[in-house]
């Protein structure tokens, strides 16, 4: 079960960011003006900001970050070389622009990485990035280590803190990755919501007071409007580039239950982060089991040469590297 669900967290979160992609950083009335209601994975319109130049099921940096730190973290089963995840992330915006696309290094990464290239102590870079960076890439860290809050958490600082080293953005990430982990481990959201809970306030501890300074409460509350409805969810919490309001507006999302394109459309349509939201939601998602349809699944993999598979058994392999 642990291999399936690891597959389709994988794949929830392409899927999710996918969705989201044609919608990234607009209003909700400008995706309906564009689009209409997003129910499947469309192109950009011409001339998107962000999104030019990408075609219908094309996926973004989060899925490509995701994959990126997933095969960090195989090929060094114990450590984290922080200079040399850096040097990946500014390797892979260099790949980016040389296609001519503008989907390029978020704020708090881009400014971390330029600090550490300048000598600042890897512990120093990412004090002020509070956005939602660690958590979009993190769901190969929940995939590879147990749901024991120390040992996920501390692999999340470890994988997060050159960039997005505050309490917001390591609370929010751990809250990921702890469903993640949970689900793989065959919980279900309501077993796995608390556990997710405790492990953010274990990562808002850990990281500079920067930002939110109740990350867990504010999932909380995004549960809680979540049962009012997706229009209380969004004007409740928001859907920016945030930690506090897109990665707890995922979780809003993952208490409305399966099935999941349901909740990844509902991502596409919220307007602002809508791609981060829904690969973090598709992450969370797929790794409890909860799958998707199998024609969207065949239109993802044909519009994109992602190894999913390839990468989901060797991250729960980690799970036995104490
Ligand atoms: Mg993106």
């Amino acid at each position: 079960m642990a291999l399936t669900r690891a597959r389709y967290c994988l794949l929830g979160l392409a899927a999710g960011d996918a969705l989201g992609m044609p919608a990234q950083t607009l209003s909700r009335e400008r995706i309906k003006a564009e689009y209409g209601r997003i129910t499947d994975f469309v192109a950009p319109y011409e001339g998107h900001p962000v999104s030019h130049g990408l075609a219908a099921g094309q996926v973004t940096d989060d899925t490509e970050q995701a994959l990126l730190l997933a095969r960090r973290l195989v090929a060094d089963p114990r450590g984290f070389d922080e200079e040399g995840w850096a040097r990946d992330l500014l390797a892979w915006e260099a790949e980016i622009r040389a296609k001519g696309l503008s989907d390029l290094l978020g704020p708090s990464s881009k400014a971390a990485i330029a600090a550490l290239l300048e000598g600042t102590p890897p512990d120093r870079t990412g004090v002020n990035g509070t956005t939602n960076g660690a958590a979009m890439r993190i769901a190969p860290v929940g995939l590879s280590v147990p749901p024991e809050v120390d040992r996920l958490v501390a692999r999340v600082v470890q994988t997060c803190r050159v960039t997005h080293n505050t309490g917001e953005a390591i609370a929010a990430a751990s809250a990921v990755a702890m469903v993640v982990s949970c689900g793989v481990a065959g919980m279900d959201f309501n077993q796995a919501l608390p556990r997710a809970l405790e492990a953010a306030s274990a990562g808002q501890k850990a990281g500079h007071p920067k930002g939110e300074p109740d990350m867990a409460g504010q999932i909380v509350r995004a549960v809680e409007l979540a049962g009012q409805g997706e229009d209380a969810l969004i004007e409740g919490i928001g859907t920016s580039v945030a930690s506090r309001e897109s990665v707890a507006y995922a979780f809003g999302l993952l208490s409305m239950g399966a099935p999941l394109w349901d909740r990844l459309v509902a991502a596409a349509n919220a307007g602002d982060d809508t791609d981060t939201i829904g690969a973090i939601a598709g992450a969370m998602g797929g790794a409890l089991g909860w799958s998707l349809p199998e024609a969207a699944v065949a239109r993802l993999r044909a519009a994109n040469a992602l190894d999913l598979d390839g990468l989901a058994e060797p991250l729960i392999a980690l799970q036995g590297v104490a």
